[in-house]
């Protein structure tokens, strides 16, 4: 995968504004930020999405969410963090190279980051529910 930026980034190839890094993962800031501080977290090993990811970085990855959210959100004196992550294009996943948003949130910043909706009724809601637990089983 020479061609992904994230991938050259997390090699150093490219420059990046690098927060923190370990053998596995590195984050760095987001070059258009919602919010000043708005950083990035990729895992080194390239993968496209979530579903390429190998399940065995977990502990790792949610430790190393833990760390530099918090470090941002002491930098950045936020009073809130979104953690958010885009699998494929209709989900607004513009770079192909698994990445998660952490979102420095301050009250009152007036952000709303999408609309919510609502089922036609709690039928057509547990009708759904039981369809995707029938993919489960
Ligand atoms: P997504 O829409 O989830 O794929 O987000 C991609 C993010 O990567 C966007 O928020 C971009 O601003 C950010 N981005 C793209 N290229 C770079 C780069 N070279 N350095 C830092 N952030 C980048």
């Amino acid at each position: 995968m020479g061609e992904c930026i994230f991938c050259l980034i997390a090699q150093g190839k490219i420059p990046s504004s690098k927060i923190y890094e370990t053998d596995s993962l590195y984050a760095f800031l987001d070059l258009n930020p919602v919010h000043k501080g708005h950083t990035l977290i990729i895992p080194k090993k390239h993968a496209e999405n979530i579903f390429d990811l190998d399940p065995s970085l977990g502990g790792e990855l949610v430790s190393f969410m833990k760390k530099v959210g918090r470090a941002v959100m002491e930098t950045t004196g936020a009073t809130g963090l979104n953690i958010y992550q885009n699998n494929g294009r209709s989900a607004g996943q513009e770079v192909d190279h698994l990445h998660w948003h952490l979102i420095p949130r301050f009250d009152g910043d007036g952000l709303k980051l999408w609309p919510q909706g609502k089922y036609d009724s709690m039928e057509e809601m547990n009708g759904l529910a039981e369809k995707i637990r029938a993919r489960l089983s």
